[in-house]
């Protein structure tokens, strides 16, 4: 039976009710009385329920769906202004015990290399990595407690955080490990981790159990209630995130909002970010032998509607992605991505050789994070290296509160625009910092408050002067 405040699996994620969700969405697709009061609601600004959005999702009146973009828009620039948060991922080790079907890592690919980096390459890697100007790393690594077990996963992250590199230094370790216990979970969250970030991959419970057929991952409930025991731990940010293509889109969408809209019951903190992967080409991976994979006009809807769902949720997009597609979410409602990134074990210190290709998946986007950088400006968007609230404990339900109350104008946009400067002072393309100079005079205009802009410039001045690390 379905019970949001549940810990087990099967009753907050309750199959019966995400078919009946979509059962009612299918029924009410074209009610426009009752498309119309849902989306006065969501002009409110302030989310809307599961059975709310899957109605939305369903309806595909055109003149609805321009509407749900454009509120998207609306609410994306309410909460979040023009700034995007960029971030590298890091892969530490693709040895994996498990047999998940769509991701080359499987136990049975016996010709992909696998490789597990030593403190001395992760050194090498970061650096590499502070010099592009990353702040914020993702770490990834399979799942083998032999080759990767917590213990290599808390000395690894202590190696990121140490490495004081000329200006560089990585002020936030997200870290993308597979389901662990709560003891696991309360290292991790003493060694000074931003977010936990595990994909559920797919909420339904025949497919999951299908696409997993080997392995530890295979336990459905544990893999389902990680985020729970993580929060238990003391881990108040938490990434959600499905793997869009391994089963029904709706499906999807409806029980990914059940997940966020749990955590927030439970434990007054929804999730800090959501992530909309879609699968890719990999080697042994053909994305074409799935037969769920959507097209960008419903993932650019999905994309919408979660903005407005949940309005208070980063939203992260990879390099899975392509440039013009990635712009287009941009709009609708997505705060972070990534750039330059390498989705092999190792790559940024020194590149694979084409046969020795460790790759997790196919990048779509290409461009080193100056070209991402300076194409974010040109689309008027601004790229924040901040980690200020990481920094200033504001995390879970403070940091709810603060995005709630819109509070990400008057502090992460002064915040990004002081990182963005150190960014071209000590990293940026000469045609990044020409761009980047005239950019920042136009975002000091949009601070309203007299008082905040003179911080805000003696902030760059001293930025100028050789300062880091400033924040408010
Ligand atoms: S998705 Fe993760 S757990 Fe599954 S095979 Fe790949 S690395 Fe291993």
């Amino acid at each position: 039976m379905y019970n949001l405040k549940s810990l087990d699996a099967d009753e907050f994620i309750n199959n019966e009710e995400v078919m009946d969700t979509l059962k009612f969405a299918q029924e009410n697709k074209n009610n426009m009385e009752l498309i119309n009061s849902i989306i006065a609601k969501a002009k409110q600004e302030k989310g809307l329920s599961h059975k709310e959005a899957a109605v939305l999702l369903a309806c595909d009146d055109k003149t609805i769906v321009d509407e749900i973009f454009q509120l998207a828009k609306k609410i994306k620039e309410e909460y979040y202004g023009s700034r995007i948060v960029l971030f590298a991922p890091l892969y530490l080790s693709n040895y994996c015990i498990n047999g998940c079907i769509y991701c080359p890592y499987h136990l049975k690919n016996k010709h992909i290399p696998r490789k597990k980096m030593t403190q001395e390459d992760i050194k090498n890697e970061v650096i590499a990595l502070q010099d592009m100007g990353h702040k914020r790393l993702a770490i990834e690594a399979g799942e083998d407690p032999v080759n990767n077990p917590i213990e290599y996963i808390l000395e690894s992250i202590k190696t990121i955080y140490s490495i004081k590199h000329k200006n560089g230094a990585i002020r936030r370790v997200n870290v993308n490990i597979a389901a662990t216990t709560v003891e696991n979970y309360k290292k991790l969250h003493e060694a000074g981790i931003g977010t936990y970030i595990l994909f559920q991959e797919t909420y339904n419970k025949q497919s999951y159990e299908k696409l997993h057929p080997t392995g530890p991952k295979h336990d459905y409930k544990y893999h389902t209630e990680a985020m729970d025991r993580a929060m238990q731990a003391g881990i108040d940010d938490v990434g959600l995130g499905v793997l869009f293509g391994l089963h029904g889109y709706d499906y999807e969408f409806t029980a990914l909002l059940m997940h966020a809209e749990h955590l927030e019951a439970v434990y007054g903190t929804g999730p800090h970010t959501i992530s909309v992967p879609r699968i890719r080409r990999a080697d042994d991976i053909d994305p074409a032998s799935f037969e769920n994979g959507l097209d960008d006009e419903i993932f650019k809807k999905i994309v919408a509607l979660i903005r407005i769902a949940v309005p208070y949720t980063g939203m992260i997009i990879s390099t899975r992605e392509n440039k013009d597609i990635r712009k287009e979410l941009l709009e609708l409602g997505i705060s972070q991505i990534s750039g330059g990134s390498k989705t092999s074990v190792g790559g940024y210190y020194k590149p694979e050789k084409e046969n020795e290709n460790s790759s997790q998946f196919e990048v779509n986007d290409n461009r080193t994070l100056d070209e991402v950088v300076n194409w974010l400006m040109e689309s008027g968007y601004l790229p924040s290296f901040c980690t200020a609230c990481y920094g200033s404990g504001r995390t879970g339900e403070r940091f709810m509160e603060f995005c709630k109350k819109q509070q990400i104008h008057n502090f992460c946009h002064p915040n990004a625009i002081v990182t963005l400067k150190e960014y071209l002072l000590d990293y940026a393309s000469e045609q990044t910092l020409k761009t980047g100079e005239d950019f920042i005079k136009k975002e000091l205009n949009k601070i309203k408050d007299e008082k905040m802009k003179n911080t805000v410039l003696s902030a760059l001045e001293k930025t100028e002067n050789g300062v880091r690390s400033l924040k408010f």
